[in-house]
């Protein structure tokens, strides 16, 4: 692999190495670097955006939190305010690799990769943040759901970079949920992963958000489950229901991880999870 590696100090160097034609962002490099391994991508140019990002990488501010795209996935799992506010996001960040993985790798890295498989998205999808994009001419921010638009596409454009996301404080009333199903606990692609964070009143569901991975060409909300399961009880016929639903929202594929007919069944079966509030991703 022969390309020029440059470290810009600021967001104005950062922008005027951009203007070049053949650049890639670097962050971690998990993604990025084993691409460029496999010959899927040669850039001449890499630029290191991490020295751009000034600290902190977690931030509260009024009804948001603020991260930045740089925070790794060790930070975000042991942030007192992702614990806090955003259980669910804590858990996808501890299911990631290993430790030496959660080190490098970043939340920005796994969103701007856009795998359907990624597991801070599921977390993500569930919340809803706006992503905060910088180019040298102007700032925008858009909804996570509308920047990927497929198996590693997004909105962003040449110029761009990734800059926070803003997160909404939710109600300390929802439950979070997260599960990988992979064939080990670390260091594995999930063959189907689901979250979801919940609100209940008297047995009955009073909100819903439930999210899958892998089984479908983005993470996707599912959300002919949440709207049948809202206002009812979790009882075996409505969760009968629910598994049939499920099904008609995913679309899965078969790989060296699983068949589609296996992805399918787990997914169904990941709905006996709803309102079973114990994490088993780690
Ligand atoms: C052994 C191994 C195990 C893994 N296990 C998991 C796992 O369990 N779960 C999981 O979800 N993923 C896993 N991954 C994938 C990877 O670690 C994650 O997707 C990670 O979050 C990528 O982040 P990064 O900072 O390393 O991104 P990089 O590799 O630096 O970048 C990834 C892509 O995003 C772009 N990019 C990065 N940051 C920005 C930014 N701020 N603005 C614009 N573009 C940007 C880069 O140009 C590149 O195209 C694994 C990878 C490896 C090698």
């Amino acid at each position: 692999m022969a390309f020029e590696l440059l470290v810009p100090e600021d967001e104005e160097a950062l922008f005027s190495l951009m203007e070049e034609k053949d650049y890639r962002l670097l962050a971690g490099g998990t993604d990025l670097y084993v691409q460029m391994e496999k010959d899927l991508l040669s850039p001449d140019r890499v630029i290191d955006i991490t020295e751009v990002m000034a600290e902190p990488k977690i931030e509260e501010k009024k009804e948001k939190i603020s991260i930045l795209a740089t925070a790794t996935f060790q930070e975000i799992a042991e942030s007192l305010l992702i614990n806090r506010y955003f259980p669910v996001l804590a858990q996808s960040a501890l299911a990631v690799g290993a430790t030496q993985l959660r080190n490098m790798a970043t939340i920005g890295g796994n969103i701007c990769n856009a795998s359907p498989s990624a597991d801070s998205l599921i977390a993500l999808y569930l919340l809803n943040p706006e992503l905060v994009l910088k180019s040298s001419s102007r700032e925008r921010q858009i909804a996570l759901e509308d920047f990927i638009t497929g198996p590693g596409e997004t909105e962003l454009f040449r110029g761009e970079y990734l800059k926070s996301l803003e997160i909404s404080k939710i109600s300390e009333d929802f439950s979070h949920y997260f599960e990988k199903v992979g064939r080990r606990n670390a260091l594995d692609i999930s063959v189907c992963t689901m979250g979801y964070i919940l609100k209940e009143e008297d047995g009955i569901i009073e909100e819903l958000r439930l999210a899958y991975g892998a089984v479908a060409p983005t993470v996707i909300r599912a959300t002919s489950v949440e709207e049948y399961l809202e206002g009812k009880r979790l009882n075996q016929e409505n969760v009968a229901e629910a598994k049939k639903l499920v099904k008609s929202e995913i679309s899965p594929i078969s790989d060296i991880r699983g068949s589609a007919e296996y992805r399918e069944k787990v997914a169904a079966r990941l709905v006996e999870k709803i309102g079973n509030n114990t994490d088993s991703s780690q």
